[in-house]
């Protein structure tokens, strides 16, 4: 969600801005800036409703010089989505200029008090209301930027990642975060902004995570300074990040999203190296190690996340209660924030985001973080804001996730379910040695037959070609699939813009069968289950009412086959690891849906990767 950019050193900034904004686009954004400081000492903005593309051909014959600058890609929160409220925004005077990730939630109280002082706006942002501010502090206290920006934000209250220039200053670029991402890459002689790393790691490995309340200032010639709002130093450790070019690259594929699709068996291995030991059958996870005995004296475990994570955490809540038998509560975290939610000591919370940086998820666990309860973290991005405070957790080492329809961040983020569920319950107890040996023996075999699943796809693809006529899809799985088909309904949703409801298959007969009609389609994933009988008189049920079947089944399926319109056959496995094997076809027929109606599968309209704002 948004994406900030800065540069400050020897080479032209422009082309270094608008590559980084183009790595960035993948967040989902509607506009694009940039702002650079010339040799002859002018602040030049340019702005842009649409694609960063756009903004490079409305810059092509301006004067884009300058080695200082900084650039943006704006989702709107305040202020529709037009090129006035694009950012950078400029000051009044039109010496400062400012680009900002987030929410400023008091920006009407704050825009009160300068309009009282004289000052008018040009948009309808909370954005132009915090540069504002800060050339007013700047000058009434006679402050230099950097203790402007520092005591500005004392005032704000909301969520802000922040890079700001100023016209007589060629020298240094201020920049702050709370509650958003932001890391400062350095290079030799150079310093580097980005909400991620991708537009830093083409020049630089080494990088500097601040932590919420600080300000960072970035001059030539000067070592990184960074402040805390009290001005304080703080002292930042520089950290190098192991992120290749070829990562955050399509490598040859259409669109990331079918490289990431691709990439599932390897990031799998990526997520179970150094974890399982094929040889002796056993899973080693040192935060769970470290820490047993908070699962050992846990009373409840509460998994918080939001949309294709949330749904992981759904099958977090099947796995650990079958094999820990510790219940557990799975809370989308807007609601689990807001609620009052009862939390005690020897409550573990789990949450789950693929980024490490959803606002929603890291409020809701710094909420039960204050109330006594453990937290044992599942991200991807290392280093980011839920990595950081939580006490313990995995990575789930999925590599970068560019597409914003997550596919490999989900079956990783599965897999450390896993991991984690049957370690623990050998610990425990719970889960006896001869099942722990069974599911990880079988874990181990899980990328050989993910790759099988991949030989799906071109018959995949043309199922799909029969179904980009439908309005409405439903999904339907039991037990660990149920969340399955939750998540193949919101891939198709995200990506193809047709309608999709998941459902767990016995609920249909209260009230989704009577959208059944000869042309709606019904993907039902039912594999080899424990209640396989159930869903086979599910799927009797919609056959009786002549909707179209897409049945994903294990390979030799019998009964569900005689019934479906088409019937996609996967791997036979563990019930438990399913998940990882049945919600491959749904990224493929949600991918193919989307790209036959010519939908923009990387970057889908209003969507945004990792969501920094509630
Ligand atoms: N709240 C700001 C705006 O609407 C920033 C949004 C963003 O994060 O891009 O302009």
């Amino acid at each position: 969600m948004c994406g900030i950019v800065g540069y400050i050193g020897s080479k032209e900034a422009f082309p270094i801005l608008i590559k980084g904004l183009k790595r960035l686009e993948y967040r989902g954004y509607d506009s694009a800036g940039v702002a650079l400081l010339n040799n002859k000492g002018e602040l030049n903005v340019y702005k842009t409703k649409g694609k960063v593309k756009s903004l490079e051909a409305y810059c092509n014959h301006k004067d884009t010089t300058g080695t200082i600058g900084i650039a943006h890609t704006r989702w709107a929160t305040h202020g529709e989505p037009n090129d006035k409220n694009a950012h950078p925004h400029y000051s009044q005077s039109e010496s400062i200029a400012l680009i900002h990730n987030g929410i400023i939630e008091n920006y009407l109280s704050i825009k009160k008090l300068l309009i009282r002082e004289g000052y008018t706006f040009k948009s309808d942002t909370d954005t132009e209301v915090l540069v504002q501010a800060i050339e007013y502090i700047k000058s009434r206290y006679d402050l230099s930027l950097f203790d402007a920006v520092k005591r500005t934000l004392k005032f704000v209250i909301g969520a802000y990642a922040i890079g700001v220039i100023e016209k007589n200053n060629p020298n240094c670029i201020i920049a702050a975060r709370k509650g958003s991402p932001l890391i400062i890459g350095i290079g030799e002689g150079e310093f580097f902004l980005g909400s991620d790393a991708t537009p830093i790691i083409e020049y630089t490995s080494d990088v500097v995570y601040l932590n919420d309340e600080e300000v960072v200032k970035l001059e030539r010639g000067k070592k990184i300074e960074v402040n805390n709002l009290n001005d304080e130093a703080v002292h930042h450790d520089i950290i190098t990040i192991k992120l290749e070019l070829c990562d955050i690259e399509k490598a040859g594929y259409p669109h990331f999203m079918l490289k990431e699709i691709f990439e599932q068996s390897r990031s799998l291995a990526m997520c179970m190296n150094g974890r399982l030991n094929m040889e002796l059958k056993e899973i080693k996870l040192s935060g769970i190690i470290n820490h047993i005995d908070k699962f050992r004296d846990a009373k409840r475990i509460i998994i918080t996340a939001c949309g294709t994570s949330w749904h992981a955490g759904l099958i977090g809540k099947y796995l650990f209660e079958e094999f820990c038998r510790i219940p557990v509560d799975i809370e989308v975290a807007s609601e689990f924030r807001y609620r009052d939610p009862v939390i005690n000591k020897g409550d573990i919370l789990i949450p789950i985001s693929q980024s490490g940086e959803t606002a929603d998820t890291l409020a809701a666990m710094d909420l039960a973080k204050s109330q006594g309860a453990f937290i044992y973290g599942i991200c991807n991005v290392v280093g980011s804001s839920i990595a950081r405070g939580t006490d313990s957790g995995t990575y789930t080492h999925a590599g970068p996730e560019i597409g914003v329809a997550s596919t490999k961040a989900f079956t990783t983020q599965v897999t450390v379910l896993i991991m984690m569920a049957v370690s623990i319950g050998r610990e425990l107890g719970t889960l006896c040695e001869s099942r722990y040996k069974q599911i990880v023996g079988e874990l181990s075999n899980i990328t050989t037959k993910i790759e099988e699943t991949f030989m799906l796809a071109s018959e995949i693809e043309r199922i799909s070609s029969v179904f980009t006529y439908a309005r409405n899809f439903m999904y339907l799985g039991r037990g660990y699939n149920y969340p399955v088909a939750l998540e193949g309904a919101l891939k198709l949703k995200e990506i193809s813009y047709i309608h999709a409801e998941g459902y767990p298959a016995a609920e249909m007969k209260h009230g989704p069968i009577a959208l059944i009609d000869e042309e709606m389609p019904i993907v039902v994933v039912s594999p080899k289950l424990k209640i396989y009988d159930k869903v086979v008189s599910n799927v009797q049920e919609i056959k009786a009412r002549k909707g179209k079947i897409i049945a994903i089944v294990t390979k030799g399926d019998v009964d569900i086959k005689k019934m479906a319109d088409f019937c996609i056959e996967i791997p036979d496995t563990e019930e438990c690891l399913t998940p990882l094997l049945t919600v491959i076809p749904l990224q493929f027929l949600s991918y193919y849906i989307a790209r036959i109606k010519g939908r923009d599968v990387d970057q889908p309209r209003n969507l945004a990767k990792s969501v920094t704002v509630e």
